[in-house]
């Protein structure tokens, strides 16, 4: 049977390209560039809890990562180096080859290098840490919106949430249309570029991980605002506006979580340069509100007030 360090060499050791010491000594060396800092950000996946027992070994790897790419596009910063601790509960080499793959994949598509990590026996769980690089001073926070701020989203909203939703029995998607939505829960593309190009342009972002309301919610928050959002303005796959309820539909668009898009608020004096950068990365851009001196968030559905208190915006229980 292979040894763990069997193991380690054949499905996790590949080539680096800005690494100084990668996996196999005791601690790995990386030097950040001049006149940049490091971004670091760690997510723990933990099967049952946060994904199926039985989920695609492939997509799962592609999506450790992709998840911690995305924290990195959403401070603005470029992804260059992970670490992947993980418990496995047995020796699968079919399972490993192909998340390994999967992962690898990732790491190939965002120019990350994997250094490190620990690998050990137990309930299967995935931690990847990762850190990126941005110029000093100069990350997308959290904490920077500013009063009358246009709100953006990128892509589209919910489509990973209606995916779950199927798998979870609560709606039932005909076989034609399922792969789009599993796709979106499954394999999300992170940001990287968009994250970047917004360095400059936006004064806050974050990637929806929760779903819209909460994570616009902790930029509001953490910059003391409120803000005046409207649904009919987010961009959404024409299946879930066409043939779900408005009220799934609602559910889906602002609290489903897992579709790794950035939302950002951005003075309206750069909705120029924000429009040229959607036809530049060919990606949709939606301008969906404003910020407000309120504490509150108010959303809006072709312009009527939704209660929000009264939707019960439960992830789905
Ligand atoms: P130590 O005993 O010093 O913690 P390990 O024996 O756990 O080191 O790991 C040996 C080397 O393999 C280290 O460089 C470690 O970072 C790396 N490593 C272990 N598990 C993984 C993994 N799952 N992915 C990437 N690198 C790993
Ligand atoms: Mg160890």
């Amino acid at each position: 049977m292979a040894s763990e360090f069997d193991l380690i060499a054949r499905y996790f050791t590949r080539p680096t390209r800005h690494t100084t010491l990668s996996i196999g000594d005791d601690a790995a060396l990386i030097s950040p560039a001049h006149g940049m800092e490091l971004a670091i950000s760690v997510d723990m996946l933990v099967a049952g809890t946060h994904f199926f027992h039985d989920a695609d070994a492939y997509k799962l790897g592609w999506k450790s990562l992709a998840v911690n790419v995305s924290d990195m596009a959403a401070m603005g910063a470029n992804p260059r180096w992970a670490t992947l601790a993980i418990a496995l509960p047995e020796v699968n080499e079919l399972w490993l080859a192909e998340f390994s793959r999967g992962l690898f994949a990732c790491a190939e598509a965002f120019e990350v290098d994997l250094i490190g990590g620990d690998t050990t026996r137990g309930p299967l769980t995935i931690s990847v840490q990762i850190m990126g690089e941005t110029p000093t001073g100069k990350a997308i926070k959290r904490s920077g919106a500013k009063v009358n701020d246009d709100v953006w989203v990128s892509g589209t909203l919910g489509s990973a949430a209606l995916g779950l939703a199927h798998l979870l029995g609560k709606t039932n998607i005909s076989a034609n249309e399922l792969p789009v939505f599993l796709d979106a829960l499954n394999a999300p593309t992170p940001r990287v570029a968009l994250g970047l190009a917004l360095r400059g342009i936006a004064n806050s972002c974050i990637d929806v991980s929760d779903g819209l309301m909460a994570d616009l919610g902790h930029i509001l928050k953490a910059s003391n605002l409120g803000a005046r959002i409207e649904l009919g303005h987010v961009s959404c796959h024409a299946y879930l506006r066409e043939k779900l309820t408005d009220a799934m539909h609602q559910q889906c668009v602002l609290a489903g979580g897992d579709d790794y898009e950035l939302v950002f608020t951005a003075p309206k004096s750069q909705r120029a340069a924000i429009h040229q950068l959607s036809q530049q990365l060919n990606l949709p851009l939606s301008l969906i509100g404003e910020t407000t001196h309120k504490s509150s968030l108010e959303v809006t559905f072709n312009d009527q007030k939704i209660d929000l208190s009264k939707k019960g915006f439960d992830h789905f229980g």
